[in-house]
Order: C-alpha cells, then structure tokens, then sequence
C-alpha cells in the first residue's frame, strides 16, 4: 500500500515505518522535526517536512494513497498537565486537519496512535476497551477527543478506522529507539543514568496503593507494537472505528523497573524519591485479549529484561556514536 506516516520521525512512528517498509509498504513520513530526528527516518521513506496543517492538504491532493498512520502528537504527560494548550492545539487541532485533508482526498484507512492515558484511572485492572474513559491529564483528554472525531468520520464517511491504545511502549528495533531531545519516559532515564549520563533517577510517588508504593505500568515492547499496526491496517474495514488496547498484561511498578534495570546492565543506579508526578495514575495494565482475538496479534518480546536489554544496546550505541562524532 501507498502510506502516510506522520510522526515518522519520532520514537513510535519510525520503528513502525520501518516495519511497514520491510513488510513491502510505499511510506512517505510527515513530521515537523519538532522532537523528531531527520535520521531516524527509514533511508526508504519519502519525507516532508512541516506540520500537519500546513502539508497534508496538498500532499494527499497530489498522490492517492491507501492510508494514513497517524503517530504525529504531543506526549508528555507532565507537560500536558501544565500547558494544556500545546495539546489542544498540537493534537486536536492538527489531527482535526489530518481527518478533513483524509475525507476530501478520500484516503480509505487511518490508523491512529490512542494511548491508555484515554482511560485515566481505572475502576478494576486490566483495562478492556469498554472501561470508562476519564482521563487524568489533558494529554489523554486530547487523544480521546480525536478517537471521538474519528469515530463521527467513520460513521459519516465510510472511513475504515482503527485506534490503538498503546500502554508503555519501550525497547528498540533495527537500530531505532527512545532518542528524544527532553527525555521524560522511565525506562531510558534509568539507562541513561546506567550509562552516567545523568547523576541518579527520581522515583515520583511512593505512596501508591500498590505492593511497594510506586506506581504500575505495563511495558510493550516497540517491535510487538508495530506488527500490531501492520495488522490493523489489513483489518481496517469501511464505517468502522475499531479501538484496541496493546500491552503484555503485567504491571511493573517503578522499583520493579529500575531493578530490572540493574540487573541488564549490571550497574548499581542510583535513584531518589521525590513526590508524585501531577496526572499519574496508580495503576495501569492492558488486556489485549480484544487484539488478540480480531486483529490476530501474538506479542512475543513480552519480558521485561528483554525490553530493557534491546533498550540498553541501542541507548549504549547512540552513546558510541555521540562520543565518535565529538571526538
Ligand atoms: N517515572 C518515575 N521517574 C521518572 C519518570 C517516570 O518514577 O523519572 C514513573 C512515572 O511516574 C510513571 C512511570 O514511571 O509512573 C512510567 O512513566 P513514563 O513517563 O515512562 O510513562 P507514562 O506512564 O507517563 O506514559
């Protein structure tokens, strides 16, 4: 198929361009380079440059394509919660453009990046797609008005659609992972303590209700999250707005994280305990069951220290590679 990656520069969004290009896809990558790298762009991928609004209209105008993967988006959870705007703006709005530049220049399939965030803080774990959505920060919030958006498209418009509820995606693939200019995620903050490329890791909240008082998340790995969109794609079926959760199905709670983390790489990380990060919740743990079933998904990477090793070789090598060039 023809694809439209936007986002295709970031963490997310070029692993899974990556994936749809070995797997025999045309991709040509949107992104505005704003957190994203030029270089983590598959060497295969058309690329432009510019935000959603500006370019999406006269891109789609000018080629059919097959589809569009929607990764482009603002993510940080702490930043949403204290500059909503960037998110309303960022997400909703250049997603708003995406939908209608889709609708005009008729493009049949989306695939968009949702997130757990959408549910907030759930009643029971693990969370099934038909649990409540009341999200805790307006990241979520974001996300979630777009999953409304596109469900009125699919209804209207025959759009085949489907949105998938990432949890905490982590690792890396072919040489591609976490590399962001402001890094906030737990997982390459611990590594890049390891590595001593920061003095210690901050532990946000130990009075959680859970077994030792930090925080619970489920870690997918990024591999098993592309070959989910893959399949998503090819299930995408007309005046269907199709939502799926993707995790491993098992919590890990922060100090649970950090030890894996000392164990793969064998260096004794020092950590702080600080108070919790504004829009947390406790806890937070997929169930798949529903990608499983329809979409035909089989996670495979679903070990931690896995992840955290595949994390470690790349954070370890982008390392090499900063040295190399400096020197
Ligand atoms: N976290 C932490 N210290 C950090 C970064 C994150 O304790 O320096 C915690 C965070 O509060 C959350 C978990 O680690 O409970 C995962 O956070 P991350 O930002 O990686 O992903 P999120 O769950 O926000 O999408």
């Amino acid at each position: 198929m023809k694809l439209v990656v936007t986002g295709g520069a970031g963490y997310v969004g070029s692993v899974c361009a990556r994936v749809l290009i070995e797997a025999g896809h045309q991709v040509t990558v949107v992104d505005n380079l704003s957190v994203g790298n030029r270089d983590a762009v598959p060497a295969e991928a058309e690329f432009v440059e510019g935000d959603i609004s500006a370019v999406a209209d006269d891109l789609l105008a000018g080629t059919e394509f097959d589809g569009v993967l929607h990764f482009a988006a603002k993510s940080l959870v702490g930043e949403s919660v204290h500059h909503p705007e960037l998110y309303w703006q960022g997400n909703v709005v250049e997603s708003l453009a995406l939908l209608e530049a889709i609708r005009v220049h008729q493009v049949p399939r989306l695939v968009f990046s949702s997130t757990a965030a959408t549910y907030g803080e759930p009643d029971s774990v693990p969370i099934v797609e038909s649990s409540p959505t009341r999200p805790t920060n307006a990241y979520g919030a974001t996300k979630l008005a777009i999953d409304h958006a596109i469900t009125s498209y699919t209804v209207a418009h025959d759009l085949a659609a489907v949105s998938l509820r990432y949890f905490n995606v982590a690792g890396a693939y072919a040489g591609a992972g976490e590399n962001r200019p402001v890094e906030t995620h737990l997982i390459p903050l611990v590594l890049q303590a390891a590595l001593g490329h920061r003095d210690k890791v901050s532990i946000f909240g130990t009075d959680y209700p859970t077994d030792d008082g930090t925080a619970i998340r489920d870690y997918i790995h990024i591999y098993d999250l592309a070959q989910a969109h893959l399949l998503a794609l090819a299930a995408a079926t007309p005046g269907r707005h199709a939502i799926y959760n993707l995790g491993s199905g098992t919590g890990f709670s922060v100090r649970q994280v950090i030890d894996t983390c000392r164990e793969v790489t064998d260096i004794d990380i020092p950590v702080v305990e600080t108070s919790r990060r504004a829009g947390d919740p406790a806890v937070l743990i997929a169930s798949s069951d529903k990608a499983i079933a329809e979409l035909g998904w089989q996670p495979d990477k679903t070990e931690l220290a896995g992840i955290v090793t595949d994390a470690w070789d790349y954070i370890r090598a982008l390392g090499d590679r900063a040295h190399s060039a400096r020197s």
